[in-house]
């Protein structure tokens, strides 16, 4: 496919070819960046687990072990490993979502 970059943004009839670029109606995003985290930092009880699992995208904080959240909306590959986290969080302090 040919991309012009004055109709980067322009919606066409082949969305599934703009959805796959990031170019479908809105700003483009860095792509692959399909994944939103949250975290619950009043749920968060420090266990650590999310950051063996998935340590570029989570941290704690050094007084008191909660969670710091590194990369909201990290890059694909990190898609599993976020997933592990989320997965295995005990206080269930960490939430998923698509872009
Ligand atoms: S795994 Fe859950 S409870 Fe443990 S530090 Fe991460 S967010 Fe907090």
């Amino acid at each position: 496919m040919v991309t012009r970059p004055a109709e980067a943004s322009v919606p066409t009839d082949n969305a599934a070819d703009n959805a796959a670029e990031g170019t479908a109606e809105g700003p483009i995003q860095k792509k692959g960046a399909t994944m939103k985290v949250t975290v619950d930092e009043d749920k968060c009880c420090g266990a650590g687990s999310c950051v063996l699992a998935a340590p570029d995208v989570f941290d704690q904080r050094d007084e008191d072990g909660i969670v710091v959240l590194l990369d909201a909306e990290p890059a694909e590959d990190q898609h599993a490993a976020v997933r592990d986290a989320a997965a295995v969080c005990p206080a269930a302090a960490i939430a998923l979502s698509d872009v």
